[in-house]
């Protein structure tokens, strides 16, 4: 029997983990996790960055809780009184754009970002080439440039919670949920790969791209699926200034990772559906060709490695799904959707969720909007401007 039953173990299960244990709820929380290696989570294969640089008043505000959370999170996860290393790099996001209606977006953006408090700024072409002279810039027309956003290390945000939430007293089940027992109203335990079942008066799925799978085990349909994401780890011998996370408008990014770089396609108008497979031709025939274009130092990179992850996309509008399953089963909580997005906002959703079940709604943040109300309602959430 546990209070609060949360399943997934990554940086939301954890986050969430975390906020009810510092609020003296440890006692009461289970998280389910079949893997404490995280092989397979999202979190680790992200890109770990951090940006304010959002269309939407909420995202925003969850990013800058966020970006002020992950740079003090070696003290706020400080177990038995050493605080570990924890980096913030604070490189900056560039998002080049090329075509008037992308300009038009990226400076209302930055106008809603400067009123809630990023120092971001819209640049022009030659402001570009002269913060980042490697860059070519003759194609783009202007870019949107947020100085104090970065990245992190994502994995060791994963451990940080996780090691904090455990030492407060928080269980950890390693196992994996296969079925959920309910009644009509409520949920009313967990079942795990092992047999074993556990009762709970709140469950809480935060399964990420396997989040949908879980929801349907109580017959709640959520917008979301997984969409499979290649990430390439490159090195070049070529030297160059010290590169913001940018996204370029061919939907391509890049950041520095170590003595190399990372390159990724945010291209989302594509099938969902678990894929392992590596999609080495979009790196050939879409990545490589955009990055060698937009740094033309980059032509002589290597690629050292690569992998896959998930998004979990929410095919509606993008954007996060929390709360209670409106309309179903009252006891049922859901946080999901967060598609490219959700490492930054992990420490914002934790603390969401434990304002919602413990302190009957938002004391911070109003995430109302984000609720399940606007899939009942088939009102999508759009983000001008950034689409995953
Ligand atoms: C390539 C890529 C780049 C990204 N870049 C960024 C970025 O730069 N910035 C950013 O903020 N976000 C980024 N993201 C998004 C971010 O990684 C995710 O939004 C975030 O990790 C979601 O966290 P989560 O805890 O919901 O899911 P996950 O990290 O996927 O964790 C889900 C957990 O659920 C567990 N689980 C699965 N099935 C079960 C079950 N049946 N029972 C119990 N547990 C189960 C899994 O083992 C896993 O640990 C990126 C994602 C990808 C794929």
């Amino acid at each position: 029997m546990a209070d609060i039953v949360i399943i997934g173990g990554s940086i939301m299960g954890s986050s969430i983990a975390y906020h009810l244990a510092m609020a003296g709820k440890a006692g009461d929380v289970c998280v389910i996790e079949p893997d404490p290696s995280y092989e397979f989570a999202a979190a680790p294969r992200s890109s770990g960055g951090v940006r304010m640089m959002h269309g939407l008043a909420e995202n925003i505000e969850m990013s800058k809780f966020g970006q002020e959370f992950y740079k003090d999170f070696a003290n706020l996860v400080d177990v038995g009184g050493q605080p570990g290393r924890f980096d913030f790099l604070e490189y900056g996001y560039l998002h080049l754009l090329a075509g008037t209606q992308e300009v038009a977006d990226a400076e209302a953006n930055c106008a809603l970002q400067k009123s809630l408090g990023a120092p971001n700024e819209m640049i022009d072409r030659d402001e570009v080439k002269r913060r980042f002279p490697s860059m070519r810039v003759d194609d783009i027309d202007a870019a949107l440039h947020g100085p104090k956003d970065g990245f992190i290390d994502p994995h060791a945000a994963v451990l940080g919670f996780r090691r904090k939430a455990r030492e407060l007293g928080v269980e950890y089940v390693q196992d994996r949920v296969v079925d959920i027992e309910a009644n009509a109203t409520k949920v009313e335990r967990v079942v795990l790969d092992s047999g074993k079942k556990i009762d709970a008066e709140i469950v809480v799925n935060v399964a990420g791209a396997w989040g949908p799978e879980i929801s349907e085990m109580v017959g709640m349909k959520m917008p979301v699926e997984p969409l499979s994401r290649s990430t390439f780890y490159v090195e070049t011998r070529a030297e160059l200034e010290t590169m913001p996370l940018t996204k370029d408008p061919s939907h391509v990014s890049f950041r520095q990772e170590g003595a190399g770089y990372t390159v990724g396609l945010t291209d989302v108008d594509v099938p969902g559906g678990f894929d392992w497979e590596v999609r080495h031709h979009l790196f050939d025939e879409i990545m490589w060709p955009a990055v060698a274009h937009r740094v033309p130092k980059f032509e002589s990179l290597k690629v050292m490695r690569s992998w896959s992850g998930h998004y979990a996309y929410n095919r509606m509008d993008g954007n996060t799904i929390i709360g209670p399953w409106i309309g179903g089963l009252e006891n049922f909580y859901v946080a999901t959707g967060f598609s490219g997005a959700g490492l930054q906002k992990g420490p914002a959703i934790g603390r969401a969720m434990k304002e919602l079940l413990l302190d009957g709604g938002y004391q911070t943040i109003d995430l109302s909007r984000l609720s399940y109300q606007r899939v009942i309602d088939d009102e999508p959430l759009l983000e001008r401007g950034f689409s995953a």
